[in-house]
């Protein structure tokens, strides 16, 4: 897929004016992080599994050719337009057992268009890799610490939470099938290194799988071609992603590819941070043909924490003015309803990815606000922490093959 500069720049200056347009820079209110609610829990019960956190975006940004030049340009976008975040130490104190971290650069997908694909996209992603490693091995080494594998991950989720020795478990995961520069090798590395999951398209088509809009500031040239679904190229990654045990998550296709997907896939599929087309009309948002087929497939839906991509908001400004928690009870809700019970339903929060915020939490460690009204809807203590939890992490327990453990 060739983008000629003039689709570039066009697509560029449609981004740019739908950005500012809807608010999403201007609108700085509300924005400044308020201090965490929730002191330290010291219960061992289980918190959150979150499929999908920007982890190290801020300090990857910082770190980018453009951050490096003009330093308060990076800071500008750290502070007033990513809305929500977390901080290690803060996790940590929550008790959240499990950060999967996802790796996404976005000069690799967007920047590098006019020269698709971008041969530095793996070296890119394996330094992004690096640096989450330096910071759990530095700074957030009292807080977190990497699973390289399942049975990493086991260990760290057996520590009692009372016990000083326990900390947040992280596990890599990749974000936009860019990242391979258009070579099924770096997947290689990627796995042993202990890559758990890659979302195999993003933004953009890249020719791996046809992208759905998921903003309408941020549109597809490529969703000329809504229906192209799948590549040859495509096919290949998703079959060499299950020979070496990395769990394809297809959130951002287009439904033409996720049908081709379900049809291909021979493991459990993961959607790291999706929606219900029913309940918001986004081509982001999945049919739900498509939920009933990965949840009895043996999936996972992880329900993004973004009232604009969970309900029916007129704009993304709106969403922010009026969001809350209460768009992600709903959805959830439904798919529960839907999938004849909870056991597929995660949660993939997307916080520090430039979502937009609900107005009643945007740091990671106030998620006990969602458990309080996820116990309100359920009743039950059980299905709560199932859904904020247990799923997610029994999913990566049987499904993440991948990674090199220390006696092999
Ligand atoms: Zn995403």
């Amino acid at each position: 897929m060739i983008w000629s500069r003039r689709e570039f720049l066009n697509t560029s200056a449609r981004a740019a004016v739908g950005f500012l347009g809807l608010g999403q820079i201007v609108s700085t209110a509300g924005c400044f992080i308020r201090p965490d609610k929730f002191p330290p829990a010291r219960s061992n019960r289980r918190v959150l599994a979150d499929l999908h956190v920007h982890a190290m975006i801020n300090d990857w940004n910082r770190r980018t050719p453009l951050g490096i030049r003009y330093p308060a340009v990076a800071r500008f976008a750290e502070k007033f337009v990513n809305k929500t975040g977390m901080e290690w130490a803060d996790c940590h104190a929550a008790g959240i057992d499990l950060i999967c971290a996802t790796h996404f650069n976005v000069f690799d997908e967007w920047l590098s268009m006019p020269t698709d694909p971008n041969p530095e996209a793996p070296a890119n992603t394996f330094r992004m890799m690096d640096q989450l490693e330096e910071e759990l091995a530095g700074p957030a080494r009292a807080f977190a610490t990497l699973a390289r594998n399942g049975k990493d991950l086991e260990g760290l989720l057996n520590v009692s939470k009372t016990d000083p020795d326990f900390r947040t478990a992280v596990v890599h995961t990749v974000e936009g099938g860019h990242a391979l520069g258009g070579s099924i090798e770096p997947l290689e590395q990627l796995a042993s290194r202990g890559v758990a999951m890659i979302d195999i398209t993003h933004f953009f088509s890249k020719d791996i799988a046809s992208s759905a809009n998921s903003y309408p500031y941020f549109p597809d040239g490529n969703s000329r071609w809504p229906n192209l679904g799948l590549s040859g190229f495509g096919r290949e990654v998703i079959s060499e992603m299950e020979r070496l045990g990395i769990i394809v998550d297809i959130t951002h296709a287009t439904s033409t590819a996720v049908a081709q997907i379900l049809k291909m896939a021979t493991r459990p599929l993961a959607v790291s941070h999706g929606t219900s087309r029913t309940l918001s009309e986004h081509p982001y948002a999945l049919f739900d043909e498509h939920i009933e087929q990965i949840a009895a497939g043996g999936g996972i839906i992880g329900v993004i924490i973004d009232p604009y991509l969970l309900s029916n908001y007129a704009t993304a400004h709106s969403a922010e003015k009026r969001g809350s928690l209460r768009d992600v009870v709903r959805v959830i809700r439904y798919l529960v309803k839907l999938c004849n019970g909870h056991k597929h339903i995660g949660i993939g929060s997307d916080f520090a990815g430039y979502i937009v915020a609900p107005t009643d939490m945007n740091r990671l460690s106030q998620i006990d606000l969602l458990r309080e009204l996820l116990e309100d809807e359920f009743g039950e203590v059980g299905v709560v922490e199932d859904i904020l939890a247990n799923n997610v992490i029994n999913f990566l327990m049987k499904n993440w093959k991948s990674g090199i453990s220390d006696d092999e």
